[in-house]
């Protein structure tokens, strides 16, 4: 499973390490990297291996692992 990076429009695979996919909430799912996260400041906080995301569409915040 692939797709889009929320900021930058670059691919992101689901399950690679520093890609952040929001799949578990709403009815849509959300592809970021890592950095453009960081970058586009929807991490709000960071755990050891799981970060807090806001997800770009909706508003949610969301528990991922990195
Ligand atoms: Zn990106
Ligand atoms: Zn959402």
């Amino acid at each position: 499973m692939s797709g889009e990076c929320h900021f930058c429009h670059g691919l992101v695979l689901a399950g690679e390490p520093e890609h952040i996919v929001l799949d578990g909430h709403g009815d849509h799912e959300v592809y970021m990297h890592e950095r453009c996260a960081r970058g586009g400041e929807a991490i709000v906080s960071d755990r050891r291996e799981n970060v807090d995301v806001t997800c770009p569409e909706c508003g949610a915040v969301e528990t991922t692992r990195l």
